[in-house]
């Protein structure tokens, strides 16, 4: 029997179910998922998973793609085209597609949905867990791993959609000691009361940005000062200058932070004057 999967409004043939590749939850893990037991042809717990389900969109702020009472009969209708008894309904809500762009898309991009349903053989899934399994330890790094480069990077955009709901372009992250991290897609710089260019070691805490270190090699070969140290919050606020760096934005200035004006509130000479010369030191391929 051929699986059925339940894909933005359509049963499709399960082999052949596709989103788009701009979708928010392929890019961004932009989305909310939820799981529920099926067993002997009825949902276990339907109610505290939709409640749940719901709870999830209202944090992210993601529409309910559709009436409760509807998804509720694409669950039941996924599960009976599967023939399911026993097994799962899995049911996948995204914030849709969009050009990807870390902000959210404008309100008429609609939720994407997906539902799938699978058999599992329950007499085998008993037996193995009535028969007791292993475990191990880790240390709790749910998601300390931001030197990775992932697409995983839904605090991301939740962190640049509210910069931009403030009026700002990017968010900067703190961590616990007060030390400004990165930006939500950017690397984080200032340029001290002593005029030393400063920003946080790779090691700790950020993405190691290929732009980051381009700007370190010509701070270096243009003779700049400059030092690889954490900053806090309030040492970006007292600094002459402060900037970002990424692929998308080379070297951006920043002329406020929380507000409050940087410098003259004007971007910085030195911001400027890297921007300015970064292609002069950035590898340019050569075909
Ligand atoms: N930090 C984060 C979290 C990013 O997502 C990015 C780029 O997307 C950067 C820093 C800057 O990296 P790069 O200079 O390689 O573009």
């Amino acid at each position: 029997m051929s699986r059925i999967a339940y894909v933005n409004g359509r049963y499709v043939s399960h082999a052949l179910a596709s989103v788009h590749i701009e979708d928010r939850g392929y890019q961004f893990a932009d989305g909310v998922y939820e799981v529920c037991e099926v067993r002997d042809g009825h949902l276990v717990d339907e109610v505290g998973h939709l409640a749940r389900l719901r709870r999830s969109l209202k944090e992210l702020s993601i529409r309910e793609p559709m009436p409760e009472a509807s998804l509720k009969l694409v669950l039941r209708e996924t599960i009976r085209r599967n023939r399911v008894r026993d097994g799962i309904v899995y049911v996948q809500v995204t914030r849709g597609v969009s050009r990807r762009d870390h902000y959210f898309p404008p309100a008429s991009v609609k939720p994407a949905l997906v539902v799938t349903a699978r058999s599992m053989d329950r007499a085998k899934t008993e037996a193995g867990a009535v028969a007791g399994v292993k475990v191990i330890t880790l240390p709790e790094n749910r998601w300390a791993r931001v030197d990775i480069k992932t697409v995983g990077l839904l605090p991301n955009v939740l962190a640049k959609q509210q910069a931009k709901d403030a009026g700002a372009k990017e968010a900067w992250f703190v961590d616990p000691a007060g030390f400004v991290t990165e930006g939500g897609s950017t690397n984080a710089w200032i340029v001290t009361k002593d005029g030393i260019i400063r920003t946080r070691p790779a090691e700790s805490g950020i993405l190691r940005g290929i732009t980051r270190t381009t700007a370190l090699r010509m701070a270096r070969d243009l003779q700049m000062r400059f030092e690889e140290e954490p900053f806090t919050v309030e040492e970006a606020k007292a600094a002459r200058e402060a900037f970002f760096t990424a692929a998308t934005a080379i070297v951006t200035p920043i002329v406020a932070i929380d507000g409050q004006t940087i410098g003259d509130g004007k971007p910085g000479p030195v911001a400027l004057e890297l921007r300015r010369r970064f292609h002069e030191f950035a590898e340019i391929s050569k075909d």
